[in-house]
C-alpha cells in the first residue's frame, strides 16, 4: 500500500470518526448542579400544554439552573428525598452529581442546600442509633422515623 492510498484511507476516517473532544465525553463525569427543582412535566404543561400524568406516571424532576439550563433526575434512590420531601423542592440546591454520555440525566450522589447564600449539607438522622441517612423514612436500625437535618457545610 501506497503512503498516498494510506493517506486516503485515513483521511476518510477522519472524516466519520467523532468530533474532537468527543472521546473526553464518552464516560461519565462527576459536575456539581445549582439551581432549583422542577417538575419537567408540569413545565411543559404550562408551556405548551402538554397533557401531565404525574399522579399516575410519577413526576418529572429537574434541576433549573439560573441560567436556564434543565437537567432531569434518574428516578434512583439516591435521589429519592427530592420526590418524598417538600423541603428539596423549595430550597436552591447544589446538586452533586454524575453525568453520562447518553443523555442529561442526573445521578445524585448527594443533595446541599443554600440557605442565606450558605451552602449546607442535607441528610436525616436518627439520634438514638447516631445514623445518617439521605431518605425519610423508619430508621434502618430501630425503626424510629428519622428526622432531617440541614447544617453548614465545611
Ligand atoms: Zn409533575
Ligand atoms: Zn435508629
Amino acid at each position: 500500500m501506497g503512503s498516498n492510498r494510506r493517506q486516503f484511507i485515513f483521511g476518510s476516517l477522519a472524516a466519520v470518526s467523532p468530533l474532537p473532544g468527543l472521546q473526553a465525553k464518552s464516560s461519565p463525569r462527576n459536575i456539581s448542579v445549582r439551581g432549583n427543582i422542577i417538575c419537567l412535566t408540569e413545565e411543559l404543561t404550562r408551556l405548551y400544554e402538554v397533557v401531565p400524568d404525574c399522579d399516575d406516571r410519577g413526576h418529572l424532576y429537574a434541576v433549573r439552573t439560573a441560567a436556564g439550563e434543565t437537567y432531569p433526575l434518574l428516578p434512583i434512590d439516591s435521589a429519592a428525598a427530592v420526590w418524598m420531601d417538600e423541603r428539596y423542592r423549595q430550597r436552591e440546591l447544589n446538586v452533586v452529581a454524575r453525568i453520562f454520555p447518553q443523555g442529561p440525566h442526573l445521578e445524585v450522589i448527594k443533595y446541599q442546600s443554600f440557605k442565606d447564600g450558605q451552602l449546607h449539607d442535607l441528610d436525616y438522622f436518627c439520634d438514638v442509633c447516631m445514623i445518617s441517612t439521605h431518605k425519610p423514612g423508619p430508621c434502618e436500625c430501630c425503626q424510629d422515623p428519622v428526622v432531617f437535618r440541614e447544617r453548614p457545610a465545611n
